[in-house]
């Protein structure tokens, strides 16, 4: 399974193929191919991973009548979501570059007006541990394979490098959620679910909060698998303007518009952002089937959500 990944990415195509096991370095190696290619992208690191990975960001359009903010692998089994996110950069700047049109959308126009910022790999340590396992250098490899139950598997890993579940390590609703988390038995680190000792204490989210602070983002699209649903509430609140957009992207995607429940409605990215600052955000679970997603599903699930992905920024 590792070979694969060291596989170098053939460049010559304009859509390159993302039939790869994504982690960390062959995601560096799409990205260096992009900020080659495509000279108008604008490219950064939005702060480092508890192990010490760059967290890459894409900012397509340096318009600021809107900015919105879209997000792939929160979780180590959703790296079918890093690929989406790249698939569609690659497709955008294509597409940009040729001066042409998608959707009947100028892409020259919505360039000039919008920015799409966009983390296709929140979680580059989880990815990591979910495809390639722990590396024998890791600095708490016995205190990981102690939480994920003594076993030497990492192959259904969620959380972070540590062992906190980023999507529960938001501002909203944590210390309910820490007793609903105590009561299942989760005490420590884990594999899933496990929110960490304070609500922003990891590294991956506190980066994200501060771009989402500081870059004035509208409206958020977090991507996970999976369910084929779109969830766009939190604690029963509705964002203004979220009913109107979650239909739009339903129609889109023929996903279902959804509101969620037990323990999945607290301390994740949409929860804070909605009870925050009161604006759209949307949980789209991609693709149906086990996760990890078979990597063959990517291009079905991507044609799914293509239009979503290309026309948020105009109704949103
Ligand atoms: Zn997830």
């Amino acid at each position: 399974m590792n070979n694969c990944n060291n596989k170098k990415i053939n460049d010559k195509k304009a859509i390159l193929d993302y039939n790869h096991p994504l982690d960390y370095a062959l995601l560096m190696e799409y990205l260096e191919i992009f900020t080659e290619r495509y000279y108008f992208m604008d490219f950064q690191y939005i702060g480092k991973s508890i192990m010490g990975r760059k967290i890459p960001m894409i900012r397509l359009g340096y318009g600021s009548d809107r900015s919105l903010l879209y997000v792939g692998a929160h979780h180590g089994m959703e790296l079918i979501t890093s690929i989406i996110l790249l698939r569609f950069i690659n497709e955008f700047c294509e597409i940009y570059k040729g001066g042409r049109t998608v959707y009947g959308l100028d892409l020259a126009y919505l360039y000039n007006t919008r920015s799409i910022y966009i983390v296709p790999m929140l979680n580059p340590d989880g990815v990591d541990y979910q495809i390639n396992g722990l590396s024998p250098d890791n600095p708490i490899r016995e205190r990981l394979i102690a939480m994920n139950g003594g076993s030497s598997d990492f192959s259904s890993w969620q959380a972070n490098g540590r062992g906190v579940d980023l999507n529960h390590n938001y501002n909203y609703g944590f210390m309910e959620y820490k007793a609903i988390e105590q009561a299942t038995g989760i005490i420590n680190g884990a594999p899933t679910r496990y929110s960490g000792e304070c609500p922003e204490s990891e590294p991956e989210v506190s980066a994200l909060c501060n771009i989402i602070r500081t870059c004035d983002i509208k409206m958020i699209l977090t991507l996970h698998s999976q369910g084929e649903e779109i969830y766009y509430t939190s604690g029963g609140k509705v964002a203004p303007r979220s009913e109107s957009i979650v239909k739009l992207l339903a129609k889109m995607s023929g996903y279902t518009p959804s509101s969620p429940e037990g323990m999945a409605s607290f301390g994740g990215l949409t929860d804070w952002y909605i009870h925050e600052f009161n604006q759209p955000s949307f949980t789209i679970e991609c693709g149906k089937g086990k996760n990890p997603l078979p990597l063959e599903d990517y291009f079905p699930i991507y044609m799914r959500l293509r239009e979503v992905l290309f026309t948020s920024p105009i109704i949103m």
